[in-house]
């Protein structure tokens, strides 16, 4: 058994956070390779050391006095070295790394974190460190190369049965030091899951995995125990963030479980994320419930379309010209709407009605604003009736009046448009509906 473990930046903030990574890996072991972020934040007040480095960056950039910046990152790491009695010379590197601030590139800079904070949980552990840079390979187009990078964890193996890594950045081909996207080393981890068929990824964080809505707006909602690649994407497309959505596409064909388990509380059971569940008759009928506001719907009526060709794909074309991805277009005989997020057409919606105007000459065209879109998922949706029945009875019931409604053809996702106003009640009546009798 192999499994590969993930700490999230605040699993890693401080000693006391090393220690407790240290009693998971211990109890387990299976848990032979750790990914690791760079330290987080230690309490709401506290800053990511990844933002510090940006920050950081950004003082050198402008001309503005960055060691101030500099000592308080490298104090967080000699305070995590200091209260765990560690060895790691990590001094003259640091020192090394404040005289070459100026002309280190923004990649190199912020790596750092993660690199530090790996040294560091190397040495506690009494694991090897390895260098995310000798190891995960990247195209000069920032994708990854997984047969050079199984290639050089072979080459590791021969000697190491155990290592600590960091997570967020490799290299391309000329050695330079890439970063991935904010959120990355949960991608690392997933990609040594993969280059080591790794038969679990344990990615551990601060919560005790997926809920099945947003505890902000229900009071504690349960834990989603099981969940598909294919959900989880939708939810996170709707706003539940846990995981970096890339982070499914490494594994995903080799159909490697994701776990998503809480440092703080490893006894909780967490979320089983997997490529398919089989569970039509017996699984729960709704998965999750997420949501984002701030959406808008360009609506357009025009008399006889049904008859005329080429109407929604012209609409569609002067969208495209502005670059505004679409995210839905439900349909009417005569009409249709096309919902954006608002944010991306801020700027310049009147100049899109005008040339959808000029486009297709509608009888009527009409913004409508303020709209929040929430999406019911739920694999087994599709092989039971009766969902979508128990949503607008709910929603019926509350007086919520539902002004948008989409099925993706899958059947995995109901999404409904509410007013933002009504955006929290809707996804409490729908939790608490399915919360009942699911
Ligand atoms: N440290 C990086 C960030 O804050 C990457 C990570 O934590 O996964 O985005």
């Amino acid at each position: 058994m192999l499994k590969i473990t993930k700490f999230g930046g605040s699993s890693v903030a401080n000693a006391e956070q090393f220690k407790k990574v240290k009693t998971i890996i211990e109890s387990d072991p299976a848990r032979r390779f750790v990914v690791v972020s760079a330290a987080g934040r230690k309490d709401a007040k506290d800053s990511k050391v990844t933002d510090l480095l940006y920050l950081c960056h950004a003082h050198i950039e402008y001309h503005v006095d960055y060691l101030p910046m500099f000592r308080l990152i490298e104090q967080r790491f000699l305070d995590i070295k200091e209260a765990l009695s560690l060895n790691t010379p990590i001094e003259p590197e640091l020192k090394q790394l404040e005289g070459r601030l100026p002309e280190l590139s923004l990649d190199e800079l912020v790596s750092r974190g993660e690199y530090f904070t790996a040294r560091l949980m190397a040495d506690y552990l009494g694991f090897p460190f390895v260098d995310a840079k000798d190891i995960i390979s990247m195209h000069y187009d920032g994708s990854f190369n997984y047969e050079d990078t199984s290639e050089k964890l072979k080459e590791v193996l021969k000697d190491k049965k155990t290592f600590v890594i960091p997570g967020f950045y490799g290299s391309t081909p000329d050695g330079r030091i890439r970063v991935m996207t904010r959120g990355g080393s949960d991608i690392t981890g997933s990609i040594l899951a993969r280059c080591l068929h790794a038969d679990e990824y344990e990615n551990w964080t601060d919560v005790s995995g997926f809920l099945m809505a947003d505890p902000r707006i229900v009071k504690n909602p349960k834990n989603i125990e099981r969940i598909t690649y294919s959900e989880l994407r939708e939810l996170s497309y709707m706003g539940a963030s846990v995981l970096h959505e890339d982070s499914i596409f490494p594994i995903r064909e080799y159909n490697i479980p994701i776990h998503i388990l809480n440092t703080n509380r490893p006894q909780d059971q967490g979320t089983l994320i997997l490529d398919n569940i089989s569970d039509a008759a017996t699984g729960p009928l709704v998965t999750g419930i997420a949501g984002k506001k701030n959406f808008c719907a360009v609506e357009i009526y025009k008399n006889h379309m049904s008859n005329k060709i080429g109407i929604i794909r012209k609409a569609l074309t002067v969208f495209e010209k502005y670059n505004v991805s679409v995210e839905h277009i439900p349909s009417g005989i005569d009409s249709f709407s096309v919902v954006v997020h608002a944010d991306e057409v801020k700027s310049n919606i009147y100049e899109i009605i005008a040339a959808i105007k000029a486009a297709i000459e509608p009888d009527s065209i009409r913004l409508v604003e303020d709209l929040a879109l929430i999406a019911i998922v739920g694999r087994n949706m599709n092989a039971r009736p009766g969902c979508s029945g128990k949503i607008f009875d709910a929603l019926g019931q509350n007086h919520l009046n539902v002004r948008m409604i989409a099925q993706g053809s899958d059947e995995m996702t109901i999404v409904i448009g509410v007013e933002d106003k009504d955006f929290d009640k809707t996804i409490s009546v729908i939790y608490d509906r399915f919360s009942r009798d699911n």
